[in-house]
């Protein structure tokens, strides 16, 4: 879940490094630190707990004219965030440096192992063991380039690592990759090359890309890089890919906080995840750019989706939508529990994995599952070149653009219009979409960006409301149908951004416990837009009003009987019923952020958390 970074080039090292360290900061903000290598020789290490701009502080002593380096931005697993624990880490003669991203499974038994050798191991984390463990391999007369690979083969579990060195040999930046690890991407420029954890740091340095597979290493001279199976040590011929990203979706723009910029940027991006793929009079579901295999999707008995956080709450939405759509049975699991029980599956059932990152620890072990048996998978992603897409058959991009704000918000909608489409695409493949017409249903979708831009356009009531609002402890947020998915959703961006216990629910639900939570001190949030269901809310609302419960109610705009049971009103456009989780997830978004911003938090970087969940 860390960000790593490294340089081999004739640009200042240092301030490359550090650029790099704040681009990636999203990927993990405890503590931060960056190694470099002079001509003289000279590897020095400055490292600090805490973000970015306590390195910033801290870097004015660190060395200049520096010839490569790396760099590190720590989520940390083994040992709490501290100077000694965050990375890069050195071995005992402080020649080699390390950074790493993931869980060394059989630590415990290595660092036993190089503490009764005499290693000074002065860390409490696991990745310190990997450079002792080269320092041997290279006292027992390897090369830097086969200690590393050595070392490789003795870590267990998933891990990206990248080791520097004071080195006269050719090679100065060795990257590899094992398991599920984060990812490791080399750039090229014309004086440099990089490696880094994703494209974000690259992209205003390069277009031309190598992403290295899990069991790849890399090994990076000043003219070369040369590619070579960990297991067999056959030299790989990898492609170069061109990746143009438009730099602006990494930068906040006029906005105080990514995520505001993010959820502003939603309207767009819906066009963008929709764009050439629907076409109206006559109607026409084009994805043609995600390779599906017709022939097998017609074949499809089982449906099976799967997620972890924002990307399972989209999934659960998608579920009503294509058993809709398709009438195949849809089951949904969270990837992590998925991957540990024996799923039913076979070469009829499809998977469909929503994994905006494409880097899901718990999602890419389960799709692995499904693979070995033999399920045909589409995963949805943000991200070109990623294991969840090398994992899949097929995969719909969802184009939204980086996401740099931890709590997802224009991945989410994207994440959901992608399935609402899919749907479309099976049901109409499979001549199965009842009683809705298409040419219609796609103009609707059509107006979602509208719809949108006149809720985002009503952005100041949330900051009263919000302060309202921040002294509760307690949320309960209630929906019915594809309203459900969207409390949960609603829950967890305040539980991210406020620190404030929330929870979704179904509305049927209430009556069966969380009843007897309701006094005037938990707020509860009804979602409750003019459609099918709403009979059935007003009921659920009408319950927790005469127990005099607090109400905060998402309904259609025009409706005035609610006035009399809600404290508080948010208005929702008119839209298509199957379309409203659209718009029902934004107003839960600009609640949580400005709760957020009123508690005096930082929303682009809650505690604990990071954007990418890399490991278990
Ligand atoms: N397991 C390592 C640590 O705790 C790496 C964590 C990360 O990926 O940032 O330091």
């Amino acid at each position: 879940m860390c960000g790593i970074i490294g340089y081999l080039g004739n640009q200042d090292t240092k301030n490359i490094l550090l650029n790099g360290l704040k681009k990636l900061e999203y990927r993990g903000y405890d503590s931060i630190g960056i190694a470099t290598i002079t001509a003289s020789q000279e590897l020095s290490i400055t490292k600090t707990s805490g973000k970015f701009p306590t390195l910033k502080k801290a870097i004015v002593d660190h060395p200049t004219n520096n010839l490569y380096g790396i760099g590190h931005t720590r989520w940390a697993t083994h040992g709490k965030p501290s100077k000694t624990n965050s990375h890069p880490h050195s071995d005992c003669t402080q020649k080699i440096a390390v950074v790493h991203n993931g869980i060394i499974e059989n630590y415990q038994e290595l660092r036993e192992k190089l503490t009764i050798s005499g290693h000074n191991i002065v860390s409490e984390t696991d990745s310190e063991c990997i450079p002792h463990i080269i320092e041997d391999y290279i006292a027992k007369g390897h090369s830097i380039s086969q200690a590393t690979q050595l070392t490789a083969s003795r870590l267990e579990g998933s891990n990206a690592v990248v080791v520097s060195h004071i080195t006269e040999d050719p090679v100065k930046l060795i990257a590899f990759k094992s398991g599920n690890a984060g990812g490791v991407v080399i750039g090229y420029s014309k004086n440099a090359t990089f490696v880094a954890s994703d494209i974000t740091p690259l992209i205003e340095h390069t277009s031309q890309f190598t992403y290295l597979n899990s069991g790849e290493i890399a090994y990076i001279s000043e003219n070369n890089v040369e590619f070579k199976s960990l297991k067999t040590s056959d030299v790989l011929q990898k492609e170069k890919v061109i990746l143009q990203v438009n730099n602006k979706s990494t930068q906040k723009g006029t906005y105080k906080h990514y995520m505001l910029k993010e959820i502003h940027e939603q309207p767009q991006s819906i066009v963008n995840t929709m764009k050439d793929r629907l076409f109206t009079a006559p109607a026409k579901i084009d994805l043609s750019d995600c390779n599906l295999d017709i022939s097998r999707l017609k074949n499809i008995e089982r449906i099976i989706l799967i997620g972890m956080g924002s990307s399972l709450h989209a999934a659960m939405v998608g579920k009503i939508w294509i058993e809709q759509f398709t009438g195949i049975p849809v089951d949904i699991d969270n990837a992590s529990e998925f991957r540990y029980r024996n799923p039913v599956i076979n070469e009829n059932t499809l998977v469909i994995s929503v994994c905006q990152s494409g880097e899901t620890a718990d999602t890419l072990g389960a799709m692995e599952i499904a693979k070995a048996k033999k399920a045909y998978q589409i995963t949805l992603t943000n991200y070109l070149e990623t294991q969840s897409t090398r994992l899949a058959n097929s995969y719909i991009h969802l184009r939204t653009g980086t996401e740099i704000g931890v709590a997802s918000t224009k991945t989410f909608l994207s994440s959901m219009a992608a399935l609402f489409i899919l749907g479309l695409f099976l049901g109409n493949e499979r001549k199965t979409i009842p009683n809705i017409n298409l040419n219609q249903t796609i103009l609707s979708l059509n107006q979602i960006p509208e719809k949108l831009n006149q809720l985002l356009s009503q952005e100041s009531l949330y900051t009263p409301l919000a302060k309202t609002l921040s002294k509760y402890r307690n949320f309960l947020i209630l929906g019915r149908g594809l309203n459900y998915p969207i409390g949960m959703e609603g829950a967890l961006k305040l539980k991210e951004l406020s620190y404030i216990h929330a929870e979704g629910y179904p509305a049927g639900e209430l009556k069966h416990g969380p009843i007897s939570l309701i006094d005037q001190n938990i707020p509860i949030i009804a979602i409750a837009p003019q459609d099918s269901l709403y009979p059935k809310m007003m009921t659920t609302i009408s319950e927790i009003a005469a127990r005099n419960g607090n109400i905060i109610v998402l309904t259609t705009e025009g409706n005035t009987e609610i006035k009399n049971f809600a404290e508080h009103i948010i208005y929702l456009p008119e839209i298509d019923e199957l379309l409203s989780p659209f718009l029902t997830a934004v107003p839960l978004q600009l609640l949580s952020y400005y709760v957020g911003i009123s508690k005096g938090y930082n929303v682009d970087q809650p505690r604990h958390l990071a954007k990418s969940v890399t490991v278990e």
